[in-house]
């Protein structure tokens, strides 16, 4: 007999067979579904005991709402899809998969900050329209020797900053949970978040997605970059004010910038954002690889169905809620 349903809310996924394997390992059946909305869920996951979440929101009426809820795991790092105060005072452990893409998003990073720093939008786009002329990336500096900027300097940005060893540049982070003495270990310096805005040639924006954080670059930032410099944004649109960056990329008050992801995902057909040169946009891919997905669907639906069978993780967000739920180390 089951021990319970783990449902799906969403996903994109071709298969869930990775899924199936380790929530049925534990005794749970697997059951998908696509919701979009609060009410969606609410309606198709009544009787959950944990949900496997992409993009659906999971607010505090969902969490209301369904009287077995025990844990939400969330496809990938970021958390924002999830209230966590309601979570924890309803005693709902939500967990993450930390760990699953550094390296993707790392190498996407660097993708999009070089090929925006060689101009390769502007230079493709001529060729594709017929013309070969390498003077319409003018000006383009050497790389060597500019100073790479880190906002958040986590997980995937350490890993940026050992990459940006081979291009000899300089990296600098603002971080203000990390010691110096941690950055200074990995040759990184610490500065505040205007220092590094008024000194970066290269931006790299790698911050989670908070009410503290939701449009920490905006007008004020987007003035003291540097009119050469390069925006590059791998970790969630809302953290960037896309309206004050479409106006600073049209004056000529930045050189360029890298999306993977925007405010509104998909980008709307007639966003601001496009078509404007020297801006590459790609629909929030940096964390894809074949192994990166097999691990994240794997990772997630045991970690999840483990906590809903009763048992501590380490993937647990909201540690508080360990005061409300009782959890047995796994032995
Ligand atoms: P992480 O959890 O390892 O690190 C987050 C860092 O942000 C921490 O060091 C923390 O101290 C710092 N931080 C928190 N608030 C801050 C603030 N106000 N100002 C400056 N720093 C702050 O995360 P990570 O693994 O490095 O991932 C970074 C982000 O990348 C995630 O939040 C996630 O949203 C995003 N991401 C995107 C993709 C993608 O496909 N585009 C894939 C994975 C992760």
């Amino acid at each position: 007999m089951s021990r319970g349903k783990i449902y799906v809310t969403d996903y994109e996924y071709a298969t869930l067979e990775p899924e199936r394997m380790e929530v049925e390992k534990l005794g749970f059946e697997l059951v998908p579904k696509q919701c979009r909305t609060e009410d969606d869920v609410i309606r198709e996951c009544k009787d959950a005991v944990a949900l496997l979440d992409q993009y659906a929101p999971i607010t505090r009426k969902v969490m209301e709402h369904l009287p077995n809820l025990r844990a939400v795991g969330r496809y990938g790092v970021g958390v924002n899809t999830v209230d966590l105060e309601a979570a924890t005072e309803n005693g709902v452990c939500v967990l993450n998969v930390p760990d699953y893409c550094q390296d993707e998003v790392s190498n996407h990073t660097f993708s999009l900050l070089l090929a925006c720093a060689r101009k390769l939008p502007v230079l493709f786009d001529q060729v594709q329209a017929g013309e070969w002329d390498y003077k319409v990336s003018k000006p383009i500096s050497r790389l060597r020797g500019q100073t790479l900027g880190l906002v958040g300097f986590g997980r995937i940005p350490r890993m940026v900053a050992e990459k940006a060893k081979a291009f000899s540049v300089h990296v600098i982070a603002y971080d203000p949970y990390v010691s110096r003495a941690e950055a200074e270990l990995l040759g990184v310096q610490l500065v505040s978040l205007d220092a590094l805005l008024e000194t970066a040639d290269l931006i790299s924006i790698h911050v989670p997605l908070t009410k503290d954080t939701h449009h920490l670059i905006s007008v004020d930032q987007l003035k003291r970059m540097k009119p050469t410099a390069i925006l590059v944004n791998t970790s969630r649109g809302q953290l960037v004010d896309e309206k004050a960056l479409c106006r600073a990329l049209k004056d000529g008050r930045l050189a360029g910038a890298g999306l993977d992801v925007t405010e509104c995902e998909p980008l709307e057909a007639g966003s601001e954002l496009r078509g404007i040169p020297n801006v590459i946009i790609t629909p929030h891919a940096a964390w894809y690889s074949e192994e990166a997905e097999r691990e994240l669907k794997t990772k997630n639906a045991r970690n999840t169905a483990e906590v809903a069978a009763g048992f501590d993780n380490p993937a647990i967000v909201n540690h508080a809620v360990r005061g409300k739920v009782c959890l047995q180390i796994r032995s």
